[in-house]
């Protein structure tokens, strides 16, 4: 929205995107730029091809945007904060013209924003990122309903709820880290309430939680070693059960008094044997 020039008519900025990037006329480009913000829901395009961004209100100057953006029929639209600085109805608005022509025009759309409710509304696949790598991916479901790293839930318990009023809010305490001088373990450990003594000396490895989700945190190697510790006492637990049936059954008592039977006979006749060879 403010990426427009103030000082240039909408025109010129669509024209130069359009001649810039395809083999189009300056007559063509026009046709197109018109063409585009009809499709973006501009009304009356050829007056507003003629005026400039300050005669036009934000969610118009979004649309533009959006017009220009698609204007040389890209394949991926990436869209940075796109609804930032609209009030919701006009941010509403935005995002279902984008779903619509992301329908119409067959393409993928990457969404960078900070705003859940957003994602929420938008996203098939999430990735969420920290300090410049991603530290969760998924579904839109694992995100919001299956977070499996700390800065993820950290992001989810600070959005305010209708059930929330008058409570406090719960922000992430602490400050970003420095990009340029990276800890050698977990770079959320200084922000993590969960942080553990391993956190802070390594980093913690991608894990794959099952389907698309993955997740960058030692509290899910955590889980699943008391996960499979757990399922091993189970399992030990289980057999000496079992045994334990299968010792009190007369078959069982019957069993165990000739398997040990056997198994002197098997001694003793291998000692008689290694005794007649000496
Ligand atoms: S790896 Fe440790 S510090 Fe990092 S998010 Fe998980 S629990 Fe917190």
């Amino acid at each position: 929205m403010t990426s427009l020039n103030p000082t240039y008519t909408i025109g010129h900025q669509l024209i130069e995107a359009i001649t810039l990037h395809t083999n189009r006329t300056k007559q063509q480009a026009w046709d197109r730029a018109v063409e585009m913000l009809q499709l973006v829901g501009v009304n009356d395009p050829e007056k507003r091809m003629k005026q400039y961004p300050h005669e036009h209100s934000g969610g118009m100057r979004q649309r533009v945007m959006i017009a220009m953006a698609l204007a040389c029929e890209p394949d991926i639209l990436i869209a940075d904060e796109p609804t930032t600085a609209l009030d919701v109805t006009i941010q509403a608005q935005i995002l279902e013209l984008m779903q619509k022509l992301q329908k119409e025009l067959g393409m993928a759309i990457i969404m960078i924003t900070h705003d859940l409710g957003v994602v929420a509304q938008m996203c098939d696949e999430i990735v969420v990122m920290y300090a410049g790598s991603y530290c969760e991916r998924g579904t839109a479901e694992d995100i919001f309903y299956n977070p499996k790293h700390e800065y993820t839930k950290g992001l989810l318990r600070s959005i305010p709820t209708t059930g929330s009023r008058g409570q406090k809010l719960q922000p992430i305490t602490g400050t970003p880290i420095d990009l340029l001088n990276l800890p050698e373990g977990c770079p959320f450990a200084p922000r993590c309430d969960a942080a553990m003594k391993i956190c802070i000396h390594k980093a913690p490895e991608n894990m794959d939680l099952g389907g698309q989700h993955k997740a960058s945190c030692w509290m899910n190697v955590k889980a699943k070693m008391e996960a499979d510790l757990a399922a091993a006492q189970e399992a030990e637990k289980a057999r000496i059960a079992a045994e334990e049936a299968r010792r009190a059954t007369p078959k069982g008592i019957v069993d165990d008094i000739t398997r040990e039977v056997e198994a002197e006979l098997a001694a003793e006749a291998k000692a008689n044997e290694e005794g007649g060879e000496a």
